[in-house]
């Protein structure tokens, strides 16, 4: 593969004027009807666990420690993905990206990630991908990687494999009993494997990446995401940092971090004061919902902490993003989320501030917004649509996303499960509230009145 020049990629992105659909006509079903460049080009490694997957929706699965010896490629070039490059080839489509086939099952003017997560990739690259050898190992371009799981939040759709405060909460008060769905899981044991080494410890993966960073990918990556845990508490965040202050001329690497934004004065200012010796920084935040429904859903968010610091960032320059987990508990105040962001974009000039994702939630299953009443769906529906048209000055891809999530939740009848049997996941959804709010010092019927009926009705 060629590298390939950053700037020349930029300039080939930014003439993709194309409609989603049309892209998806002309670029990918062109090759074949499952051919998704992110399975070649994107990479998601956890490197506390050392699991890997394509995007962020199929399962993780296993790192070869003994390969990654000899070829730090193979952090992302694993036999698995492999196997799928070879069925999108032959257009059938691999069983872990059921996300998307999900979304495209629903007709044919249905957008899945598959478009959006190709269409950062060159006509070129898109050849590449379809022609060579599946077995043969790609560069990546864009990369999201978590060092560890360390976490002051422990949010209501998170779980231990990816925060240390969920860890001490399973470790000090013993699992969730009585879940019985899909999403039991989650919430009934640490997950120690996904931290295989304690802090300070020696780690193979962290190695290889930094190996790999340093010889080759520091040139390829267009985009390398750090994701966590909480990124701003992990010592390889400011490693890597430390890395660009020095070297910051030899790559073209944009940085970005997922953050809960919800950190000290001290690391914001931090964050905000390298933003000089980057190529580019931005910052993609969660929330989706505002005040004490937010800090519900995600606990250990302090909203107005978390506003205050997204407005300091976007006024530093820094791009800032927010990425929403749409669930069952944050359709009521998530217009008003939307309303303010959209306020501040106008306060501000322009629309760079706080650009928005609507990601909908799929595990654990009882957390979806499917599994509300078909009468409170109706009534989201019709706010959002009312949202979606009263002239907001939304990006093109915002309202896709928004015109999906409508969709979905009209014409979807139930969650991602195979498993799927509502009674079961709504036992999960009155067990899991009613110890959450016991843990967690929170209460379900105050924080959402509009739910309390049918909640105590379950
Ligand atoms: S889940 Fe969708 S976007 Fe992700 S790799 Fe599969 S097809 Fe591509």
């Amino acid at each position: 593969m060629s590298e390939g020049n950053p700037n020349n990629h930029l300039e080939a992105v930014l003439q993709n004027t194309l409609p989603p659909n049309d892209f998806r006509r002309e670029h990918l079903d062109t090759r074949s009807a499952s051919f998704c460049g992110a399975k070649w080009y994107n990479a998601t490694i956890w490197l506390g666990s050392g699991m890997t997957t394509s995007c962020h929706h199929p399962l993780p699965h296993k790192i070869d420690l003994d390969a990654i010896k000899n070829n730090p490629k193979a952090l992302h070039n694993t036999p698995e993905k492999k196997q799928q490059r070879c069925q999108m080839q032959q257009g059938e489509r691999p069983k872990g990206c059921e996300y998307c086939w999900k979304i495209e099952d629903m007709g044919p003017e249905h957008v899945s990630d598959r478009v959006y997560k190709s269409w950062i990739y060159t006509n070129e690259e898109l050849t590449d991908a379809f022609t060579k050898d599946y077995n043969e190992d790609f560069d990546l371009r864009s990369l999201e990687i978590a060092f560890d799981r360390t976490c002051n939040f422990a949010c209501s759709y998170c779980n231990p494999a990816f925060s240390s405060t969920w860890v001490k909460d399973l470790k000090q008060k013993g699992a969730y009993q009585d879940l019985i769905s899909d999403g039991r899981n989650h919430f009934t044991h640490p997950h120690d494997s996904s931290q295989l080494f304690k802090y300070g410890e020696h780690n193979p993966y962290v190695e290889a990446f930094f190996k790999w960073w340093e010889t080759d990918l520091h040139k390829t990556l267009r985009q390398l995401r750090v994701t966590g845990g909480e990124p701003l508490m992990s010592a390889e965040l400011w490693k890597l940092i430390e890395w660009f202050e020095k070297n910051g001329d030899k790559s073209q690497t944009s940085l970005a971090i997922n953050s809960n934004l919800v950190a000290k004065k001290e690391l914001i200012e931090r964050l905000v004061n390298v933003k000089e010796h980057l190529p580019s920084l931005g910052v993609y935040t969660s929330a989706e919902a505002v005040d004490i429904p937010a800090e519900y859903i995600r606990d250990g968010m302090v909203f107005s902490q978390w506003w205050d610091n997204v407005q300091r960032l976007h006024e530093a320059d820094i791009d800032t993003h927010c990425m929403m987990t749409i669930n069952a508990l944050c359709l009521e105040t998530l217009p008003d989320l939307v309303q303010r962001i959209m306020q501040k974009r106008k306060e501000y000039g322009g629309n760079r501030f706080c650009v928005m994702s609507f990601n909908i939630l799929r595990f654990p299953s009882f957390q979806s917004a499917l599994v509300l009443p078909d009468s409170i769906k109706l009534k989201h529906v019709e706010k959002l649509k009312q949202l979606r048209n009263a002239g907001l000055d939304f990006h093109e891809f915002e309202l896709g996303q928004l015109d999906r999530l409508i969709e979905y939740l009209q014409v979807v009848d139930k969650p991602h499960s195979e498993g799927f049997d509502m009674p079961r996941l709504h036992n999960d959804f009155k067990q899991f509230y009613t110890q959450y709010d016991i843990r967690r010092n929170k209460n379900f019927a105050t924080t959402f009145p509009e739910l309390e009926e049918w909640y105590e009705s379950i």
